[in-house]
């Protein structure tokens, strides 16, 4: 009696090693966002630039825009820690002309509390060291967030102006474009 060669042999799970075993890795989404574009107090960038890049990504896909703040350098002019706020932080200054202003701008400034701190005075790279995630008013949809002013680009601005024109000639805007408008002006 012939025996037939087998093509495959059994294995017992004692054959692979944990690294031999590829596990697909979905990242988890924090309100959408992949937890990999969440900040996190503890990691690390090269540059300030690159620090602020990465709350920017954050911040565009959340529906914020952002600004740098407060900022310490060096004895050589270097950049020691920054603070990036959101757009929305902080009060509007009252101002003696606002009595002569008949149509005030919206005001554009909530108090908001968000932000991302780095610093580079434990080491060489900007490490951050604060990072608040609660906001004081309402985001904008990531499908909209490129109109904020730290997303948008010089043909965003022509179409926003686009969009305005075609709004002010209705004389009405929509909640969405109202909602908008309140975010262009946030700096
Ligand atoms: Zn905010």
């Amino acid at each position: 009696m012939t025996t037939v060669p087998q093509a495959s042999r059994h294995l017992d799970f004692d054959d692979y090693s944990l690294e031999d075993i590829e596990i697909p890795i979905t990242p988890k989404k924090t309100n959408g966002i992949d937890e990999n574009m969440v900040p996190k107090v503890g990691l690390e960038f090269e540059t300030e630039e690159d620090a602020y890049m990465f709350y920017k990504a954050y911040a565009e896909k959340a529906g914020f825009g952002i600004r740098r703040s407060k900022m310490h350098k060096g004895n050589c002019g270097e950049i020691l820690d920054r603070v990036f706020v959101c757009a929305c932080e902080g009060k509007r200054a009252s101002d003696k002309r606002d009595d002569d202003v008949k149509q005030h701008r919206p005001e554009t400034r909530f108090g908001c509390k968000a932000k991302l701190g780095v610093s580079s005075r434990s080491n060489e790279k900007y490490r951050i060291y604060k990072f608040i995630s609660e906001h004081s008013h309402d985001l904008v949809s990531p499908s909209k967030s490129h109109f904020l002013r730290s997303h948008r680009s010089l043909n965003d601005i022509q179409r926003f102006q686009i969009d305005m024109a075609q709004s002010s000639a209705r004389k009405q805007f929509t909640g969405t474009q109202f909602k908008l408008s309140i975010f262009w002006f946030c700096n």
